[in-house]
């Protein structure tokens, strides 16, 4: 790990001594808040990062904003060619950052290396779209008048981020964002402040090496109080922020109250229907990978799988024999399924799900419990649990970030399991499992799932660059990433040209001197 540290600029090495989970403490005499990163990999200190005090956040805040002066007047494509020398960088550094994410962030190698490659697609996303920043042309109500549209930089985007995708959330953001003429300012999970701080480094670079000033990405630290900063702050005119519902609702407030614009990626609560029409097989890995991986702690992990009776036990049995063969253990080690939980409080909230499940009337048919022993020192490592439940029970409503599974059954016409699927909170990943065309498209149809993103034979798990990314309802309604998300990071002006000597009014209005 320390070569890995090396290789992203990152010197602060506290080589692991201690073990823990992430905390604030103040270094000494001047008080300087510290932030102590622990990985949940094997509970060993990675390393210290100072947050960012009020008086630091006004010089990064006086750094981008002089900046994007400069940053805005680069013509698009130009600002898209740093974007694709980024992009060139990730890939010089894919191993080390994934593996950087994979020990301070606790998902797989694999899963850490996917989440730079999401990085570097999102990259050639914005390159391309550096020339396509489109608006539209209209024709005019008046003669000899032309009307039209267009976008222009916006300023400052505020980013909050969420531990569990420490890197590829900024990228998705950031990546759109410059290309669109906008500077950002980042503040990661201070669960994972390492990773912001390799990006940074990564970028910095780039943005020396090409004479640009560096306030056009910049790194804040710390925990909500540090993202205060931002979402109060009326110079700072989006706020993308990514995480739980409960953040999400007093984000949305605070930039509202000053007339901000806001960008929301909150929790899920994902489902898969399975249908007597559904192909087993690809039902279980769907389900399986969905629920498990990344411990559970995706934002599209599927909570809940809504069978049809008639296969129900079928497919439960499939499922608890899949479960079987789970290892988990070191997620650096290939050959694991699963890693650990970010940290024992998370460890906590999956406890208090088991118990609430049961308490509720669920039956646990996969049993779950917190691992002890060699290899799992940091006390993060849980077994993925399966509980058969009742739709309408309070954690099963909920968003619990870790791998539990519950089984719902339903009886009749598809849409009594999409009735189900809708019914809660959130509105973020949803699936059907079938081949039948009949329901999936009723399943796809304005009387279908209310998610923002609705798949047919795939898993609620992952999403590619290429679409519009987030959800409804509870999830907050933001988009980002592909199709035309761009548009939020920019601001829409109406432009109509009147080239006569006349000047009619629109309407048909008279109004003569
Ligand atoms: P969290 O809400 O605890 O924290 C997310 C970020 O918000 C952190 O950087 C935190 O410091 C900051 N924050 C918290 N309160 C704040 C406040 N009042 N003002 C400003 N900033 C504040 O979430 P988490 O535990 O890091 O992540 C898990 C959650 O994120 C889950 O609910 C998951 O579903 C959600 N998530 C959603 C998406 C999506 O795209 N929809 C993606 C990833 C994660």
């Amino acid at each position: 790990i320390r070569t890995v540290l090396n290789t992203l600029g990152i010197e602060s090495l506290n080589e692991g001594t201690s073990t823990g989970t992430n905390s604030f403490s103040t270094n000494g005499s001047d008080n300087v808040p510290i932030i102590e990163s622990y990985s949940p990999v094997d509970g060993l200190l990675i390393a210290s990062v100072v947050a960012t005090s009020k008086k630091d956040y006004e010089t990064v805040i006086d750094a981008a904003t002089a900046a994007f002066k400069s940053w805005r007047m680069v013509p698009a494509p130009q600002r898209g060619e740093i974007v694709r020398q980024f992009g060139d960088k990730l890939r010089d550094h894919k191993e080390t950052l994934g593996k950087l994410v994979s020990y301070e962030m606790g998902k797989s190698y694999q899963e850490g290396l996917g989440e730079v490659q999401e990085m570097i697609d999102i990259c050639d996303f914005a390159v391309g779209l550096s020339r396509q920043l489109h608006g539209l042309t209209m024709h005019s109500e008046r003669p000899g008048h032309r009307m039209y549209e267009q976008y222009h930089p916006l300023g400052v985007v505020g980013i909050i981020s969420a531990f569990n995708f420490p890197v590829a959330v900024w990228s998705w953001n950031t990546a759109l964002a410059w290309v669109c003429g906008d500077v950002c300012i980042w503040k990661p999970s201070e669960k994972t402040p390492l990773c912001g701080i390799a990006c940074q480094n990564i970028i910095a670079e780039v943005l020396k090496e090409n004479g640009l000033p560096e306030g056009v990405s910049c790194l804040i630290n710390g925990d909500y109080k540090v993202g205060e900063f931002m979402t109060k702050d009326t110079r700072i005119p989006l706020i993308s922020a990514t995480g739980s519902t409960r953040m999400g609702k007093i984000v949305a407030q605070e930039v509202a109250a000053r007339l901000g614009k806001s960008l929301l990626e909150l929790g899920g609560n994902n489902a898969i229907i399975v249908t007597p029409d559904a192909d087993i097989k690809m039902t279980v890995i769907g389900a399986v990978f969905g629920s498990v991986g990344t411990a559970g702690q995706r934002c599209t992990s599927t909570r809940r799988l809504i069978i049809h009776e008639s296969i129900y036990n079928k497919v439960k049995q499939a499922i608890v024999d899949a479960y079987k063969q789970l290892n988990i253990g070191n997620p650096l080690d290939e050959t694991n399924h699963v890693g650990p939980l970010i940290d024992t409080e998370a460890v906590g909230m999956y406890n208090n799900a088991l118990e609430r499940v049961v308490k509720e009337g669920g039956n646990l048919i996969v049993e779950g419990k917190v691992l002890t022993g060699k290899g799992y020192e940091s006390g993060c490592y849980v077994k993925p649990a399966i509980a058969e439940a009742e739709a309408h029970f309070n954690i099963v409503q909920d968003e619990t970030f870790a791998p539990i599974l519950y089984l719902l059954k339903y009886a009749g016409d598809v849409e009594n399991a999409i009735d189900i699927q809708n019914n809660v909170a959130q509105g973020l990943s949803s699936a059907i499992m079938t081949n039948n065309l009949r329901e999936a498209e009723r399943f796809l149809s304005h009387a279908g799932s209310d998610c923002g993103i609705a798949n047919v034979n795939i898993g609620t798990s992952g999403a590619e660059i290429g679409g519009a990314f987030g959800g409804e309802k509870d999830t907050g309604g933001g988009r980002e990433s592909g199709s035309d998300a761009w548009k939020i990071y920019m601001r829409r002006q109406t432009n109509t040209i009147n080239y006569t000597a006349e000047l009619p009014l629109a309407q048909g209005i008279k109004f003569d001197l």
